[in-house]
């Protein structure tokens, strides 16, 4: 699934790309997209903004008209020169907007539909989400209270949860807590506030440093490699996620997984730089391939 700061860069690059500018044709494979089109027509519109709400790219268009697409787990936007040729075949094409500069394909999305700012207002499906980690408005005291208000959720799933954080996706989530030698299987409410604080720092900084990954000169939207390790190998890119069995890049000792939450997704972690704090233990026999006790060391945050 791509992750919130992929969903974030292709908003951005979009909205490099077409902000301002008058749609000359709109193309679209859904019937429902189509039928909108017909009774008022994209083309002579402009693009005001593209915006990204975690996982939902937001595309709005002069007279209150809002395309919004969700990526779930195969949707992506690529942006093209007109005439360039496309990466993806036509068949995967879903939508095509274009200005006289750039042509914006959509492949994939299988969630597309048009709102207008009330219907988008009155959308259940579309969640209200938490403050957005790459939003520039994204307060601090806010997104502590949020995940504060989810005591007795593990901090796994309480940093998934977009709801609370708009943003942060699954391979992050086990990257986040390494850095700051957090178990992600322990609760919240065992958490002091200047360690939640430590765990919002670093989702921030470890998602910025993707987002400002260099795109190069040509506008080309994609699911980009993740780093967070900032080791160039790509793969010594993460810390933890996918190394289940390997040795921890800090102290050796070996990665374990679990599976974690409504959606059972992977979570991964170093017993001996996350210890469960003192307060909430853990049944051994839940933790699949440990075999020595756990020893507790503090580990800082960086
Ligand atoms: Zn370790």
């Amino acid at each position: 699934m791509p992750e919130g700061d992929t969903i974030f860069r292709s908003a951005r690059a979009l909205n490099l790309a077409l902000q301002g500018k008058q749609i000359v044709s709109f193309e679209t494979a859904y019937a429902q997209l189509a039928s909108v089109n017909d009774q008022t027509p994209l083309a002579g519109r402009t693009v005001e903004r593209v915006e990204s709400r975690g996982k939902w790219l937001l595309i709005h268009f002069s007279g209150d008209l809002i395309l919004v697409t969700h990526m779930l787990m195969s949707g992506s936007w690529h942006i093209y020169r007109p005439g360039e040729r496309w990466r993806r075949s036509r068949t995967h094409m879903r939508a095509v907007i274009a200005t006289s500069d750039f042509v914006a394909v959509a492949f994939d999305v299988p969630v597309a539909s048009f709102h207008t700012a009330r219907t988008l207002e009155r959308n259940t499906a579309i969640p209200k989400l938490g403050p957005d980690l790459l939003n520039d408005k994204f307060s601090d005291e806010e997104a502590l209270q949020r995940l504060q208000a989810r005591g007795p959720d593990e901090i796994g799933n309480a940093l998934l949860n977009q709801q609370v954080l708009a943003g942060i996706g699954n391979v992050f989530k086990s990257e986040i807590c390494f850095t700051c030698g957090v178990h992600p299987f322990a609760k919240v409410s065992t958490l002091p506030p200047a360690r939640l604080q430590q765990l919002l720092e670093a989702a921030r900084r470890l998602m910025a440093a993707n987002v400002t990954e260099a795109a190069g000169d040509r506008i080309v939207t994609y699911t980009g490699p993740r780093r967070t390790t900032g080791a160039d190998n790509p793969m010594a890119r993460l810390w933890v996620y996918g190394r289940r069995g390997k040795p921890c890049r800090r102290c050796g000792t070996v990665i374990l997984m679990r599976k974690q939450g409504v959606g059972a997704r992977s979570t991964y972690w170093c017993p001996e730089c996350q210890p469960m704090p003192e307060s909430q233990g853990m049944p051994l026999a839940e933790i699949d391939g440990l075999s020595t006790p756990i020893r507790r060391r503090k580990v800082g945050c960086g």
